[in-house]
């Protein structure tokens, strides 16, 4: 293998090859080309997020969640390096309109929410990335879909074929999978169009349930006002939840009982399995964080 890095590939030169894999992620230039081919559906999450950066040092993973005058913002952080922690700051519309943090410079946004989390952050400042004009980079979550995987010889992998909001933490694992079915699918059927059709059926089948589990982690964030005002070992139990499908049709407090009461009682805990949510292990491990 030949690995280049700093080249652009142009989505309308693809050099001739017997295999072309987009990984390009979720704005995959090599995918927008094809749309209807692909049958490409975005949605878009209610909540505002940024990623940023900082030099504190977390030793665990952490959650964290402020009251302003606006409504609630919370992040969680977790350490990357020796030196280096990453943030993602979530809040709902209203509080991000609210704290003018759609108005704001990055600067100024970021000297906002120093403030905000400075218990947090313990005097450790936040690292950004402007975008070109200077405005922070601000998203809304952007769950992708593609009703096929691939056109001809090229075959689409990672954020390029489907996103999971970010909040379950799988999204490099579920690329990496996808990697190792595609060299399986490619083993197994010596005919290119069946391997990659093969290939895109499977992968689609197997996201099923922790695209269901992103869902109703996402949602349970923009429902944050149910469950925050309980006592704090009650919202964070539900908080290792929330990617239960059935969570929010059940009063917190009740589906909290039931959900201690599962922990003894070996019937209840049948029928909670039962009930969902039905999430590949490995995820629900990380979920759980
Ligand atoms: C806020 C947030 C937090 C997240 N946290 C987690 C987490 O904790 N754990 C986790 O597993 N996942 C997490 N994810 C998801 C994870 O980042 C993605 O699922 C994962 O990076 C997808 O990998 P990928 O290789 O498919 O795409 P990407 O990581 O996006 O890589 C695509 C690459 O292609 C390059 N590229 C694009 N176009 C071209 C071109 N024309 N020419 C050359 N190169 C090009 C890009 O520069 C990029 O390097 C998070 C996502 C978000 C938004």
């Amino acid at each position: 293998v030949r690995v280049e890095y700093e080249s652009e590939i142009a989505a309308d030169r693809l050099p001739d090859a017997d295999l072309v894999v987009a990984g390009d992620g979720v704005n995959s230039a090599l995918r927008e080309r094809h749309a209807d081919h692909f049958g490409t559906e975005i949605s878009h999450g209610r909540n505002h997020y940024i990623w940023v950066g900082t030099t504190k040092v977390f030793d665990s993973f952490t959650f964290s969640f402020v009251e302003t005058d606006h409504g609630w913002i919370w992040c969680y952080a977790y350490r990357f390096s020796d030196d280096r922690s990453t943030l993602v700051i979530e809040c709902s519309p209203r509080t991000w309109a609210g704290l003018g943090l759609g108005h704001a410079s990055e600067a100024d946004g970021l000297a906002l929410l120093e403030k905000l989390f400075a218990d947090l952050l313990d005097g450790h400042g936040l690292i950004g990335r402007a975008q070109p004009d200077g405005a922070a980079q601000w998203l809304t979550f952007r769950t992708l879909t593609n009703r096929t995987w691939h056109r001809g010889n090229l075959v689409l992998l990672g954020d390029a074929a489907h996103t999971t909001h970010y909040s379950i933490g799988a999204g490099t694992t579920l690329a990496l999978e996808d990697a190792i079915s595609l060299a399986g699918a490619l083993r197994e059927h010596p005919d290119l169009d069946t391997a990659l059709t093969y290939y895109g059926q499977k992968r689609r089948s197997e996201l099923l349930s922790v695209q269901s589990a992103a869902r109703h982690s996402a949602q349970w964030y923009e429902s944050l006002p149910r469950y925050i005002g309980l006592p704090p070992a009650q919202m964070f139990a539900l908080l290792g939840q929330r990617h239960s499908p059935l969570l929010p049709y059940v009063p917190p407090q009740l589906y909290y009982r039931i959900d201690r009461a599962a922990g003894r009682l070996e019937a209840l805990r049948r029928f909670k399995r039962w009930l969902g949510p039905k999430v590949a292990r490995g995820v629900q491990a990380r979920a759980g964080r």
